[in-house]
């Protein structure tokens, strides 16, 4: 990279919650930021003006990560603004929870679908810039629960499993080209996703994190800034847990 060029970020799921704040984390004036959403759009604007008052760019693109056409479109489109992708965080992602008895077949395919081969696909895409430019990070938001496993999110336990797997294939298959793939693996943190759970819940799953607290948004994406950093240069293929010890 030439150093008057902006290192260029996509963040996926960038709107709210996780994705947000590791926008923001990667924020700065060297940096241009993609990131997508899929339906709020308004949440979208804030994320703009919060990089703004960082001394960023960033620009939020509509794009369902499940659907290949969208997410080539969404990629063509950066390329064609920048010409480069210097660090992909792929974070969209849905919980569609039930027990496996109950669990509808089309909830099982949207979780899928979103967590596991939107990540595929925002690779797919991303990969071919990086390795023309002999270096990129991608870096993979998982789950605890891809880890431990949990009752009633099979689907989204096992979308997130196979990220860990996509993560460490991916990692094996572009080291040869200095692009480092990581996974973080945030437990259970405040956001739009955890604000659904009833108080019961919330006290019930405290009682098994060590820190006995759930995480914040920062705390992730403080994660995924070192793992985009140079500091990092030297790690692939890893999971990053971020979890309060709830996973040891
Ligand atoms: P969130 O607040 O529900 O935000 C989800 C984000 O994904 C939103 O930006 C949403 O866009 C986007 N999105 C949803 N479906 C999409 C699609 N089909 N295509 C493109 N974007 C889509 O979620 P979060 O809690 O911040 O979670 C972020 C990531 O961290 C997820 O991968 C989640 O599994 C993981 N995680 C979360 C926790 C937790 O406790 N919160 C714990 C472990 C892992 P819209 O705003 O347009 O809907």
């Amino acid at each position: 990279m030439t150093s008057e060029a902006k290192r260029t970020v996509v963040v996926t799921g960038g709107s709210r919650g996780i994705g947000r704040a590791i926008c923001l984390a990667l924020a700065g004036p060297d940096t241009h930021l993609f990131f997508n959403y899929h339906s709020a759009g308004e949440a979208a604007e804030k994320t703009i003006a919060l990089v703004g008052e960082k001394g960023g760019t960033a620009e939020g693109v509509q794009a369902d990560v499940a659907s290949p056409e969208s997410v080539s479109a969404f990629f063509k489109q950066i390329m064609e603004k920048t010409g480069r992708i210097d660090v992909l965080v792929n974070n969209a992602g849905v919980t569609k929870d039930g027990l496996i008895a109950m669990m509808k077949e089309a909830d099982w395919d949207t979780v899928l679908n979103i967590n596991l081969k939107g990540a595929f696909n925002c690779i797919k895409s991303a990969t071919r810039p990086m390795m023309k430019q002999r270096g990129g990070r991608i870096i993979n938001i998982t789950s605890v629960v891809g880890a431990m496993g949990n009752a009633g999110q099979a689907n989204y336990a096992a979308s997130k499993a196979g990220l860990i797997g996509l993560t460490k294939s991916a990692a094996r298959e572009l080291a040869s080209r200095n692009i480092t793939v990581n996974a973080v693996a945030p437990g259970f943190v405040e956001t739009d996703m955890t604000d659904a759970m009833t108080d019961k819940a919330r006290e019930a799953l405290q009682t098994q994190i060590p820190l006995r607290r759930f995480g914040q948004v920062d705390e992730v994406a403080a994660t995924v800034a070192f793992l985009a950093s140079d500091a990092a240069a030297y790690i692939t293929g890893q999971v990053i847990h971020v979890n309060g010890g709830m996973y040891i």
